[in-house]
């Protein structure tokens, strides 16, 4: 038992069991990060943390301070799970660009038949800077290791020396923003179309947005000609892109287009004890394979089920085994799904097939808004809790026999048409990583 802990255990001893299991109970001692002078707790949440610091600080001071002879600082904060904090850091926007994250390595991802062609390419590209395939298009869905993948080659380019940029579209945006408004514009294009490798994330977003596209447009031109190496990420093909100017749509396709698809079961498993490796979490056999066949194909979500085991184990006190395991998950799924709403589904599934939600709801019988509606109304039905009368009622239709037709007719097409069934998989990783 650590100090932290010891602490905790005195502490049962002077309050009473319903304070202690209601609060105190949910603390979990630092040891990592705590010193002899500064003792450090986390708290699942805001009130708990509010609560355990008003009424607890000074009388867990004062144990510390009888055990180790001198003052110690407490402090009780919120526990953010650990990963969360690893991908706001590699997201913060400095100065246009954003820091690579150094666990983005090839070592680190693992690969499987849906994500290999992508992987060779961007491993290729990484060994001969803009000789082979440049630009290099990756795109695929939502979670499926794009970014991972960009930044490892960013990652050894960078260690060779390299002058890297890493950025988003909405960094590119502002920064170019920025320059018009303060007069830097000439820097702005020093930077851009000086540096050794540009990486720019979710290009998709550049759809729409005219005055940038031109912008980008010349940076890419002076970097190509220049033999700097380019790679782009987006969520969907470069002819899928709406509003994107054909010049760019084109010089998108020069290079090699690369996709990624969401993980088969084995790669599922792999990158979860990869990431288990990583993070220094054991989990048995049984449980890998568990959390490996609940989880759909977003790879993110790992990381979150990880930390959430981890986390609650240290919190309980308990080992993790398969029912543990279990119980985490189920409170997992049910609290995004709690989130998920219909409005949310229609408005995804619209945006993804152009057309707008209030058509989706609307009595519209064209052929593609009849296909949206079945689509979203398939996807209400597994992702919420909705009745069937009640999806009648949200997509206009007569009643709830007419839902239980629409939902037979896309179970039958998702058997025999595997673009469906991917596509609708597309989806629901879409909708599921909007909570
Ligand atoms: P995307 O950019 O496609 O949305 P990310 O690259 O951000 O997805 O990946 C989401 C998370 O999943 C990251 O933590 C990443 O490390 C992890 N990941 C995805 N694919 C793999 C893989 N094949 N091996 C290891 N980790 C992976
Ligand atoms: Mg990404």
């Amino acid at each position: 038992m650590n100090t932290g802990q010891k602490i905790l255990e005195i502490l049962k001893e002077e309050i009473t069991e319903s304070e202690y299991n209601r609060y105190i109970k949910q603390l979990v001692f630092d040891v990592k990060k705590s010193n002899a002078d500064e003792a450090i707790f986390y708290a699942p949440n805001a009130l708990v943390v509010n609560w355990i610091k008003n009424k607890y600080t000074e009388k867990i001071a004062h144990l510390f301070e009888i055990k180790s002879g001198h003052k110690v600082n407490i402090k009780i904060t919120l526990k953010n799970l650990v990963d969360k904090k690893k991908t706001t850091k590699t997201v913060e926007v400095k100065q246009g660009s954003s820091l690579l994250n150094p666990s983005h390595s090839f070592s680190n991802f693992m690969v499987g038949g849906s994500n290999q062609f992508a992987y060779a390419a961007v491993k290729s590209v990484s060994e001969n800077a803009g000789k082979v395939y440049n630009p290099l298009f990756i795109y695929g869905g939502v979670g499926l290791g794009k970014t991972h993948l960009m930044q490892a080659a960013g990652n050894v380019f960078q260690n060779e020396g390299k002058v890297v940029i890493y950025t988003t579209v909405e960094q590119f945006l502002n920064d170019f923003t920025r320059s018009i408004r303060n007069n830097t514009m000439e820097r702005f294009r020093e930077k851009y179309r000086k540096c050794d490798v540009l990486l720019v994330d979710d290009i998709q977003f550049l759809s729409n947005k005219d005055a940038i596209q031109e912008e980008f447009f010349h940076t890419f031109e002076a970097l190509k000609g220049n033999g700097k190496q380019i790679i782009f990420t987006a969520d969907k093909h470069p002819k899928k892109i709406a509003k994107l100017e054909a010049r760019l749509q084109s010089r998108f396709e020069w290079g090699l287009v690369a996709d990624i698809q969401p993980p088969e079961l084995e790669t599922k498993i792999a990158i979860i004890k990869k990431k288990c490796e990583i993070n220094k979490v054991e989990l048995s056999k049984d449980i890998i394979n568990y959390i490996a066949t609940v989880i759909d194909s977003n790879v993110r979500e790992i990381e979150g089920i990880l930390s959430k085991l981890h986390a609650y184990s240290q919190l309980m006190h308990v080992d993790i085994d398969l029912e543990f395991t279990k119980n985490v998950l189920k409170d997992q799924m049910a609290e995004k799904r709690e989130n998920l709403t219909m409005d949310i589904i229609t408005e995804v599934v619209a945006k993804d097939l152009n057309i707008k939600p209030s058509e989706i709801r609307s009595k519209g019988r064209s052929k593609n808004i009849v296909y949206a509606r079945r689509i979203s109304i398939y996807i209400c039905r597994e992702l919420t809790q909705n009745t069937m009368p009640q999806l009648a009622q949200y997509f206009g239709m007569k009643d709830h026999t007419a839902i239980s037709h629409t939902i037979k007719k896309i179970n039958d097409l998702i058997k025999d048409d595997e673009d469906f069934k991917v596509k609708i998989d597309e989806l629901t990783n879409k909708i599921t990583a909007q909570t």
